[in-house]
Formats: structure tokens, C-alpha cells, sequence
């Protein structure tokens, strides 16, 4: 399944994912956009075809990981689906599809799931923008001997600036403005800014 940046691009659309308005990113960043990516993952069949294409590009780099891990709330639901892709693809060893939260300011992986030394895991988000908390995820991962194969997002929108020492996948690369909140435009016209994800998001 391979998906060009025109067709992702027309899906956040199609389904009110792309938003305008006055945000504060994970980052810290404002920005006027926003891509809430759980408008695409409540539909499984989106969900499920966006993941077959980043699937495509972790086989075609010869990869094969049996766990894919992202961190919650974001890529909850997209860390399944990619789990699901792959575990098409790999039929005889069963991929499983997990995500890391953080109770207590760190991340973690609870409930009794673990990660086997020397197991390859592919570290999924969804937006990608300064990379944080994939960067986390990846020191998460290598906390149980695990080996972080590579870095997949839905969206980059980094402008390319990010290393995180690992193949680094994504669907589009969306050139969004963000700024830091003193040099923010938004914030200078008074305009209130929102935290998406948060339950202050009303749009
Ligand atoms: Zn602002």
C-alpha cells in the first residue's frame, strides 16, 4: 500500500483533522495548525490504511520488528494499527502493539507488558515535531534491552531537523508555522490559545 502526500493530505482534510486556530503543541510551540490525528484513528479503515503504508516503507528497509511502541495519548489506536500491518505481513510471528504513558512525568509501560532483550521495536507517534517524546520512547525501549529499529510518524512536521540516531518514516512532511510562545503573532492579538488533547479543545 503506498499513499502519496496529496492523498494523506486530502484524508486530514476530508475528515476535519487538519484544524485552524491558536495551539499550544506537546512541544511547547504555538502554532495555527494543528492535525488532531485521532480524527483519522477513530476510523479503522483510515487508520488501518495509513498504517499499511508506513508498514510498507518499514519492510521495504528490510526491517522487521515484532512490537511497535508509541507514547499515549497520541498514538494510541495508530500503534495497533501499525502493529496489525505488520502482523499481516509477518504472518508467522505475531507483532504486538503497545503504548507507553507517563503516570508520573516519565514513561512507562505498564500493566505487566514487557519488551524481550534484543526484541526489534519500531517507535511510532503520530505528529512529529520536535520528537521528545519518541526520543523518550527509544530511551524506554533500549531501558529493557530492546532494540528501537526506527521512528515512524504519520506527520513530520520537524522541517527535517530532527536525528534520532535511527531510519526516521513518515507519510507527509507538512511545513506548518510554529513559534515560540514570546515571538507568537496569536498570542500578540490576544487571541487565546488552546491545548489540544486537552479538555479545554473546543472547536
Ligand atoms: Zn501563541
Amino acid at each position: 500500500m503506498k499513499l502519496n502526500q496529496p492523498e494523506v493530505e486530502a484524508l486530514l482534510k476530508d475528515v476535519g483533522a487538519w484544524l485552524e486556530g491558536h495551539f499550544q503543541l506537546t512541544s511547547g510551540m504555538h502554532s495555527d495548525q494543528y492535525v488532531q490525528c485521532q480524527r483519522i484513528m477513530q476510523y479503522p479503515r483510515h487508520g488501518l490504511m495509513l498504517a499499511e503504508a508506513l508498514a510498507a516503507k518499514v519492510i521495504a528497509a528490510g526491517l522487521r520488528p515484532t512490537a511497535v511502541v508509541g507514547p499515549a495519548l497520541g498514538a494510541v489506536h495508530w500503534e495497533v494499527y501499525v502493529a496489525q500491518a505488520l502482523d499481516k505481513e509477518f504472518a508467522e510471528i505475531p507483532v504486538r502493539g503497545i503504548f507507553a504513558e507517563r503516570p508520573e512525568g516519565k514513561f512507562e509501560i505498564r500493566r505487566g507488558i514487557e519488551l524481550e532483550p534484543g526484541e526489534e521495536v519500531l517507535v511510532v507517534e503520530d505528529v512529529t515535531t520536535t520528537g521528545g517524546s519518541a526520543q523518550e520512547v527509544i530511551k524506554l525501549v533500549r531501558s529493557f534491552d530492546a532494540i528501537p529499529v526506527a521512528v515512524g510518524a504519520i506527520i513530520d512536521r520537524s522541517g527535517g531537523s530532527i536525528d534520532f540516531g535511527l531510519p526516521f518514516m513518515s507519510l507527509v512532511n507538512l511545513q506548518l508555522a510554529s513559534y515560540p510562545p514570546a515571538d507568537c503573532p496569536l498570542c500578540k492579538s490576544g487571541k487565546p490559545v488552546v491545548k489540544p488533547g486537552s479538555s479545554k479543545l473546543k472547536v
